[in-house]
């Protein structure tokens, strides 16, 4: 058996070349590389794929949510509530415009921050919830809508590795007042460098943050604020629209996968499996497949793994608060009982619409011989 990498982007574009170099060559030939008609064709793809009004591209994920908070007036002193176990980004854009991250524990059947634990940490200064549908598993957006309304607070959903994932029939990102979404290219919809977008039916809000991405102006050197120079550029915007065609069948694929990856370690003790395939109103599209790996076995897990060239990946090895830059706020790990456990039980295994049975087959095989 060949290895197995996580993820085989190079193998992807060989599935899709011949459309691929003809997006790429036609921005060439007009010369679009910034702004223009691609980016303006992939974006009004998105709003419609998304069935929302509105959509802003930007230079990558963290930026569609910094973009987002500053648009929604987060500013110095406030706080905003959001998940312990995401990607540093989240809590990042937080902290740089001057907030206060407030983290909130986990749900351990699903990694996502715990609805039911927020009312408690609400506070007068409390601007937003960020929840994060992590791995590509839809929140519960009810609750967080109905406590949002409750305290009138911002919803900015990072839903950077959930596009295409589905709450109630409804996409994820289309909920909150911002929904933030990244190309980076290893996402289920990857740019072939960095990208990512917020979508919103708010129009002040869409104008805002076209305001900001382009230096606080909307015309041209008659600049009225601080902003930003972030774009996602004609080449990527181009080879997006390409990929969109295919994020539906390409979701599919991964969940098909994902099911017969519990087909096959269903009876495996040591580990607790994602248990969502069947999960009604929650259609999640497995930008990871993240298992828990128990009775600490996860070191000789992966060495195993390793060993027979399959590779594995932790996400995330730790969590935020206990990152240097949240350390003066002293967070305890034990304000954070579930998280502080799952991060040291989680594993991801590789999981792409290109995976094959055979790959899936060879790499649970692997795994039953430490049952
Ligand atoms: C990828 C990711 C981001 C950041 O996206 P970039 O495009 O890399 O800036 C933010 N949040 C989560 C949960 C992510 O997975």
């Amino acid at each position: 058996m060949k290895p197995i990498p996580m993820l085989d982007l190079y193998q992807q574009y060989k599935s899709i070349k011949p459309e691929i170099n003809r997006a790429i060559f036609s921005v060439i030939k007009q010369s679009a590389y910034i702004g223009g008609q691609f980016v303006e064709k992939f974006e009004s793809e998105v709003s419609k794929y998304l069935k929302i009004k509105y959509t802003a591209s930007v230079n990558s994920g963290t930026d569609a949510l910094l973009l987002s908070l500053q648009t929604l007036g987060i500013k110095k002193n406030d706080e905003v509530i959001t998940s312990p176990f995401t990607f540093f980004a989240t809590a990042e854009v937080i902290e740089r415009l001057g907030a206060k991250p407030v983290f909130i524990d986990i749900d351990e059947n699903n990694f996502n921050l715990n609805p039911d634990l927020i009312e408690k940490y609400i506070s007068k200064k409390t601007k937003a919830i960020i929840p994060v549908h992590l791995f590509g598993m839809p929140c519960n957006m009810d609750k967080i809508i109905s406590l949002a309304k409750k305290y009138n607070l911002n919803i900015v959903e990072d839903a950077c590795q959930a596009i295409g994932a589905k709450y109630k029939n409804q996409y994820t990102g289309t909920f909150g007042n911002c929904g933030c979404f990244s190309f980076f290219p290893s996402k289920n919809l990857g740019a072939y460098g960095d990208g990512g977008l917020v979508c919103t039916n708010n129009q002040e809000i869409y104008e805002k943050i076209k305001f900001y991405r382009n230096h606080g102006s909307i015309i041209k050197y008659y600049n009225d604020e601080i902003g930003y120079s972030s774009r996602l550029d004609g080449i990527q915007a181009a080879i997006l629209s390409v990929k969109l065609k295919y994020l539906d069948i390409w979701n599919s694929q991964r969940r098909q996968k994902a099911k017969l990856y519990n087909k096959l370690l269903s009876n495996i003790n040591y580990l607790k499996l994602p248990d969502f395939q069947q999960k009604k109103n929650y259609y999640h599209i497995y930008h990871q497949y993240t298992l828990r790996v128990l009775k600490n076995k996860r070191k000789l897990i992966i060495s195993a793994l390793n060993n027979n060239k399959i590779q594995s990946m932790i996400y995330y090895p730790t969590m935020l608060p206990q990152l240097k830059p949240f350390k003066k706020y002293k967070f305890k790990s034990s304000d954070f009982p579930i998280c502080s456990k799952i991060k040291d039980e989680v594993l991801s295994l590789p999981i792409s619409p290109e995976l094959t049975q055979e790959q899936i087959k060879y790499i649970c095989q692997t795994l039953l011989k430490y049952n």
